[in-house]
């Protein structure tokens, strides 16, 4: 299913073209227009999905053995050290377009500095009741 309003769509599907660096009969993937480093990409399924809990489980079988064949692509092409696979869900996790996407971004020996978060501390206690919460609710 297509999202007619859906700008990743449009893309994912060719009717608004892009720096497209691989393409199958489930995805697209292409170079992000604001990259956090030179050959930042992002891969795009061609049917749209929310997010990765609307994500089919037969598109998202694919998606990470794909991120790894990218990523050693980047390596071998563009000579970064390493890359990350990032994946926002939701606005409050950074998400701006509605359409699941996953980032593959390289990592040179200098740079980008990623965002990280700082380690914090909990108790035994503490983790068991969270866990507690979250197996409840699968
Ligand atoms: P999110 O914040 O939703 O995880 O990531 C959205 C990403 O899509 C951002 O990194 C942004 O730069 C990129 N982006 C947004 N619109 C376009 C577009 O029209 N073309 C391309 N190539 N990238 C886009
Ligand atoms: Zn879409």
């Amino acid at each position: 299913m297509k999202d007619n309003n859906c700008i990743f769509c449009k893309i994912a599907n060719g009717e608004i073209p892009s720096a497209t660096i691989y393409e199958d009969e489930s995805f697209r993937v292409i170079l992000d227009l604001g990259p956090a480093s030179k050959g930042h990409a992002l891969i795009l399924p061609k049917e749209h999905f929310k997010d990765i809990c609307e994500l089919e489980d037969s598109v998202a079988s694919k998606v990470l053995p794909l991120a790894a064949k990218i990523g050693a692509a980047m390596k071998k092409s563009l000579g970064c050290a390493g890359f990350n696979v990032v994946q926002n869900n939701g606005a409050a996790a950074g998400q701006t377009v509605f359409h699941f996407h996953v980032h593959i971004i390289p990592r040179y020996e200098n740079g980008p500095s990623m965002v990280a978060w700082t380690q914090g501390e909990e108790t035994p206690e503490a983790l068991a009741e969270t866990a507690a919460k979250i197996k409840s609710a699968l």
